[in-house]
């Protein structure tokens, strides 16, 4: 995550894109616009439907991966980016900051690319829902009781 050097700016299309010079070249420092949460593996109908409501929400998203299931919140940049592209406290940012690698990272392609399962919104999850439970449309019967509606 974020860069200690400024961008490159209009000479950064000639140059080429090397481990030292990309996050220099990245507009808008991708990888500090986020956060990702890992989750429980949702199961069962009940957690879909939270999922559900979760999604509903602007800027949250969910997507599944190799490492598992996770909430991304999108759109939240980092209070600490500055203006111009860097970390306001390089010397003191966190470790997991420190850890990111920009060896294939939001530069290089969309994360999504490398998602199982993306779903940026409603509609998409319960898409999802509807063709993984058959009774999808009946879940609020069922994990409400009878008065459910
Ligand atoms: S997305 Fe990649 S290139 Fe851009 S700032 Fe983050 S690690 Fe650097
Ligand atoms: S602390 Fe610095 S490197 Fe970490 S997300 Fe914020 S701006 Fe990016």
């Amino acid at each position: 995550m974020a860069k200690k050097d400024n961008r490159a700016g209009k000479a950064g299309k000639a140059l080429k894109v090397t481990a030292e010079n990309k996050c220099g070249l990245c507009v808008g420092a991708k990888c500090c616009q986020y956060i990702t949460l890992h989750i429980d593996t949702p199961r069962s109908m009940a957690d879909f439907d939270t999922l559900l409501w979760q999604v509903s929400h602007r800027h949250i998203q969910f997507y599944k991966d190799c490492d598992g299931w996770f909430m991304l919140v999108v759109d939240s940049p980092c209070e600490h980016l500055t203006g111009s592209g860097q970390c306001g406290i390089y010397a003191a940012r966190p470790v997991i900051c420190r850890s990111y690698s920009n060896d294939e990272c939001e530069f290089d392609s969309d994360a999504e690319e490398g998602f199982e399962l993306f779903f940026p919104d409603h509609a998409s999850l319960d898409d999802y829902c509807r063709k993984r439970f058959k009774k999808w449309d009946k879940r609020f019967k069922k994990l409400l009781g009878k008065a459910g509606g």
